[in-house]
């Protein structure tokens, strides 16, 4: 896959504000927030999209809920809720090919989203 702007992140050629990172985990605020929390948790290893997730990188995906899930406890929100998103392709909205899960909360999520 060609290389994005969450590489240059990753790679600290562009600044964001991190607020979580593991040997194969970073995650940072979204610079456009869709709620009073929004950060994105991205693999450092570079998969474009959901689709391109193989069978052995099942571990990977789930440690990237699991440190959202550790965030929100860790930040004081995972009671009262939030939500976790991954946008796949043009009709599911995603915008930078580099795979990332998006938590937002802070505020109460309509369903169905739009
Ligand atoms: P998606 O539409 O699911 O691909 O989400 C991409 C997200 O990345 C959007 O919510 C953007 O606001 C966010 N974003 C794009 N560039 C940056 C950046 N340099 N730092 C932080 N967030 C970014």
């Amino acid at each position: 896959m060609g290389d994005t702007i969450f590489g240059k992140i990753i790679r600290r050629e562009i600044p964001a504000d991190i607020v979580y990172e593991n040997d194969e985990v970073l995650a940072f605020r979204d610079l456009n927030p869709q709620a009073p929390v929004h950060v994105l948790f991205i693999p450092k290893l570079a998969l474009a999209t959901l689709n391109d997730a193989q069978e052995s990188q099942a571990a990977l995906l789930g440690k990237l809920l699991l440190a959202a899930a550790d965030y929100a406890k860790r930040e004081g929100f995972a009671e009262r809720g939030y939500r976790t998103v991954i946008n796949c392709n043009e009709d599911g909205g995603q915008t930078v090919f580099h795979l990332h899960v998006h938590l937002l909360a802070g505020r109460h999520m309509q369903w169905p989203p739009g």
